[in-house]
């Protein structure tokens, strides 16, 4: 797009700038491709910021959409929906059983665990540790949990109660802990803070921990879920389980929605009246990640994510091995960091030119996160771009 195009314009005139946007206009996708107004095709690897687990328009949800659009749209929480009770239960057998909650994104699951894990530990307990290079969300509970200081300029006074500790320290976290400490909040594996994996031990520690102080570990798996590591979550990468779990994202393949999963013993803190959400559990919502679960069942699509992330893995360890640029690679399953020596803006920029979308995050860290459903050809032609692209920074430098 030219800069005196009329979308550009009238986003100039009447959106909010608060997202830095590049200047393509995006109409179509389909799997892991997507085209801009002008005709041009790209090779999306990180479809929908991570929502677009099932690459763009998956046609079973495509249909469930419509097929739930004509029928029903919305109905409050007043009455019960089939579907928002198989929704839960496909959830609940895919996971370490009780009951859901459902919200529409990903900060509101995380302030409906925040509220739980209070009221679980209430009248004494309220203190919850998070880690620093989380990412929880942009309300302000979450973004209070949300232990990057970049996150919390200018917004104090903050919600209180949020202890910070380093990521992988299992001592510090020991040391926060007192009688008011209700909960430990973590994802699993960092995702916006750069891709970050815990070890095992780290995660059976937090487990011990919580379990000897009587605190209630959550998983945010707004990221790590549904199927992006190759498990239908990461905790069962880890085998380590929480008490809560979150989801969105990726949970309706692209329609809003969110989600708390927790034991049905837990599950009653959260009682009538304490906590709410007009759109939570929607049709649209049910439908659409009711197909989801469906879809990665009958398509067989978590072994072939993991049959995909060997390929990814084999490309870009040769990569990192030739290229010095590359400092690190980390992945787990269909969730990719590319941790390099210099700024990683304008790998993403020449990326856009080659009709190639990745993302980049805490500034260094080059990440993807493909659909489960890519092909082989589609990761080779990908990462020959990547790779010329990289190769192309080193000269530079
Ligand atoms: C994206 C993300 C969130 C926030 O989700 P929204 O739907 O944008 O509110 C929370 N936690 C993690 C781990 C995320 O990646």
């Amino acid at each position: 797009m030219t800069t005196n195009s009329p979308v550009l314009q009238t986003f100039e005139k009447f959106v909010i700038p608060n997202y830095k946007r590049y200047p393509v206009c995006l109409v179509r996708g389909q799997g892991s491709r997507v085209w801009d107004a002008d005709g041009r095709e790209y090779l999306d690897f990180f479809p929908g910021w991570g929502c677009n687990l099932l690459g763009h328009c998956p046609p079973r949800v495509v249909e469930a959409v419509q097929r739930q659009v004509a029928e029903l749209i919305h109905v409050p929480n007043t009455w019960h929906i089939e579907s928002q009770g198989e929704w839960a239960r496909l959830l609940s057998e895919h996971s370490f059983g009780g009951q859901a909650f459902f919200c529409n994104s990903g900060t509101e699951a995380n302030e409906a665990a925040i509220k739980l894990v209070r009221l679980h530990g209430a009248p004494d307990r309220y203190k919850i540790i998070t880690f620093q290079g989380g990412f929880h969300g942009r309300t302000l509970g979450a973004t209070s949990a949300t232990a990057q200081p970049k996150y919390h300029e200018g917004l104090g006074p903050l919600v209180g109660g949020f202890r910070y500790a380093p990521f992988g320290d299992l001592d510090a976290v020991k040391k926060l802990i007192d009688d008011q400490t209700c909960a430990i909040l973590l994802e699993p594996i960092q995702g916006e803070g750069g891709v970050r994996i815990p070890t095992q031990e780290f995660l059976a520690g937090l487990r011990q921990l919580a379990d000897a102080h009587q605190l209630l570990l959550v998983f945010d798996e707004v990221q790590t879920g549904m199927g992006r590591t190759g498990h239908w979550f990461a905790y069962q990468h880890f085998g380590i389980q929480p008490d809560v779990m979150t989801l969105a994202k990726a949970l309706c393949s692209g329609i809003a929605g969110g989600a708390l999963l927790t034991t049905a013993a837990i599950a009653p803190s959260l009682r009538p009246g304490m906590h709410a959400a007009t759109f939570g559990g929607n049709p649209i919502a049910a439908a659409a990640g009711i197909a989801t679960i469906q879809t990665i069942q009958e398509e067989n699509l978590l072994a072939h994510a993991q049959q995909m992330a060997q390929i990814f893995a084999t490309r870009l360890q040769g990569m990192a091995q030739r290229l010095p640029v590359i400092r690190e690679v980390r992945q787990v399953g269909m969730m990719i960091g590319l941790e390099l020596i210099c700024k990683g803006a304008a790998v993403v920029q020449q990326c856009l030119d080659k009709q190639l979308l990745i993302n980049c995050t805490q500034s260094t860290v080059i990440r993807l996160l493909p659909a489960m459903n890519i092909q082989e050809d589609e990761i080779q032609r990908g990462c020959d771009v990547l790779e010329e692209v990289l190769g192309h920074v080193v000269s530079q430098s």
